[in-house]
């Protein structure tokens, strides 16, 4: 290990997730402020909900680093969860720094990868689990943990002004079923070699206890599946591998064949077999042949619990499904989250498959079958005995949940606790820990494919359109701003009301265009700016005074 010299700083920067649970993208940088050099910790997305219209990916803005993508040694990757991982495709082709993965994470995004063109030259080195990798001033090992994916890593970081234990995302599961236990051992050797930062997963911090073991979701799905009659369809996230191989061996021991319904479970299947998971189960049934089982013969295994619309399960829901059929005498189990209240499409999918006769069980109304992958708070106060570092800095996490957690470390005696916001640069050593400087931050939206800033105009004009609909108004003018024909005003997306009926309305509004249009001076007619701005501002008003509302309204002059 070199010597730190005097000017030389460890420092912590969370570009993502810190603040919100998702697109994780934390970055630590060592050196003097002017030089210093940095490594990536994840790189994931978030997702969009009815605040983004047609966005549905949203990534973590890299802004700030891209300006030092010479200075980046390597971009680490914890684990394969979308949030992790989904933002690499993207924005490697900004920060072009090479990428380190255990095997799993590296097989599917490699996958990813590939879908990306500008992506070719991206070298990805795999780490086997439990290894090593030391990019400059950091000496990083790759510490085995448990979660709800195969191979999730937590860090140890060391450079030569301290040790971070960067988590990731970890409980802490006697049973796991896939892949080791939780490397206890190696967290307290660490904390006996001294642990200076631990960047910790926040997500749990309000719930009490143990987040649960995969080993007691296996035996409840087994005994819940075994008594059900009728076709079964499980819904569960396909990262969970080691819970699809529960509901396999489940249906096994139910005399039940398995079909996968949804992409990313053939693709999870895959990745799992590359790494020598589930490779002694029985062969899948395509789901083309499915229905030639009898019903208590065949299980579905299906994406999207989380009432995702294009997934198989919402497919299923609405009688679109080219293969699948459920109905009365039917089962529907729920293996994952129940997302709370605010995300509509999972309300509406339980009551379309219940309209259909479908019988739902999930982890409401049958406790046991399913646990989460996050640490509960006798978790944290477990990884805070075994670790025992200086500063606890959580991460993974909403406002709420980071300063919970901070509380909580100060409570099991942690000296010192510093809850960045993204962009928030803390400097860990020397010195006290704090936040030292504040650096560009924020979001970007992958809307129809192309990257588009936060706040940008189209998703702006986008959302405006959907709440106050859209008016458009054509006139034809002649080369000296005579109207030849129009103005005509077409409306979207605006209610019609009997008393005064839209027709009428559309018609009076081309009255007060052609108003505005004959106010103008003779040289303003002539320019089709001043017209369609004109227009606009009228139509625009009048909208106003007749819905209450201000709609889009698009002017379009033609000249003959
Ligand atoms: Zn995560
Ligand atoms: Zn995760």
């Amino acid at each position: 290990m070199i010597k730190a010299k005097a000017s030389d700083e460890l420092v912590f920067l969370p570009l993502g997730g810190s603040n919100e649970i998702g697109m994780n993208f934390n970055l630590y940088g060592f050196g003097p402020p002017h030089a210093r050099k940095w490594i990536v910790v994840d790189l994931g997305v978030t997702f969009g909900d009815q605040t983004t219209p047609g966005v549905e990916i949203i990534l973590p803005d890299p802004e700030f680093i891209e300006e030092h993508a010479d200075d980046i040694l390597g971009i680490v990757l914890t684990h394969a969860h979308e949030d992790h991982i989904g933002a690499v495709s993207w924005l490697w082709p900004r920060l072009k720094a090479p990428l380190y993965a255990t095997p799993f994470t590296a097989f599917l995004l490699r996958e990813k990868l590939r879908e990306n063109s500008a992506c070719l030259e991206a070298e990805i080195t795999e780490i086997p689990l439990g290894g090593s990798l030391t990019l400059g001033p950091f000496e990083i090992d790759f510490i085995t943990l448990t979660h709800s994916i195969p191979e999730p890593n937590g860090l140890a970081i060391r450079t030569p002004l301290g040790t971070i234990l960067h988590t990731g995302d970890w409980k802490i599961d006697p049973d796991p079923l896939l892949g080791d236990v939780t490397d206890s051992d190696a967290i307290q050797k660490l904390g006996d070699e001294g642990i200076l930062a631990m960047v910790c997963d926040s997500t749990n911090v309000f719930v009490d206890g143990h987040a649960g073991s995969e080993a007691d979701v296996r035996v409840a799905l087994t005994n819940l599946i075994g008594g059900l009659k009728g076709k079964v369809a499980v819904a569960c996230f396909a990262s969970n591998v080691a819970r699809m191989d529960s509901v396999i061996r489940a249906a096994e021991a139910a005399g039940r064949r398995v079909c996968l319904v949804g992409r990313s479970m053939h693709r999870m299947s895959a990745a799992a077999k590359s790494v020598g998971i589930m490779e002694d189960i029985e062969a899948f049934i395509p789901d083309t042949q499915a229905g030639y089982f009898p019903d208590d013969k065949i299980l579905f295994l299906c994406t999207g619990s989380q009432g995702e619309a294009r997934a198989a399960l919402s497919r299923i829901a609405e009688g679109t499904h080219s293969q699948v059929r459920l109905g009365a005498g039917d089962a529907c189990i729920f293996s994952s989250r129940v997302i709370p209240g605010n995300a509509v499409p999972i309300r509406n999918l339980p009551n379309k498959l219940a309209d259909r006769g479908v019988r739902l069980y999930t982890e409401r109304d049958q406790p046991g079958i399913h646990v989460s992958g996050h640490p509960c708070r006798d978790e944290l106060a477990q990884m805070y005995h075994w670790a025992r570092p200086e500063i606890a800095v959580p991460t993974h996490g909403e406002r709420r949940h980071l300063l919970e957690h901070a509380a909580f470390a100060k409570d099991l005696q942690v000296p010192q606790t510093v809850t960045p916001r993204n962009g928030d640069m803390v400097r860990l050593a020397p010195g006290r820990a704090e936040v030292i400087d504040e650096v560009p931050s924020g979001r970007i939206y992958v809307d129809g494919g192309v990257l588009t800033p936060e706040n940008g105009d189209a998703l702006r004009e986008r959302r405006h359109a959907a709440f106050n609909g859209i008016l458009t108004v054509s006139v034809v003018l002649d080369r000296m701003g005579k109207i030849a024909s129009g103005p005509q005003v077409r409306a979207l997306g605006l209610p019609t009301d009997e008393a005064y009926p839209l027709e009428d309305v559309l018609d009076d509004l081309a009255g007060e265009a052609e108003n505005a249009i004959n106010r103008l001076k003779g040289d303003a007619r002539e320019v089709d700016d001043e017209v369609e701005t004109a227009v606009s501002r009228v139509v625009k008003r009048a909208g106003q005074r007749i819905w209450g509302r201000r709609p889009v309204v698009e002017t379009t002059v033609l000249r003959i």
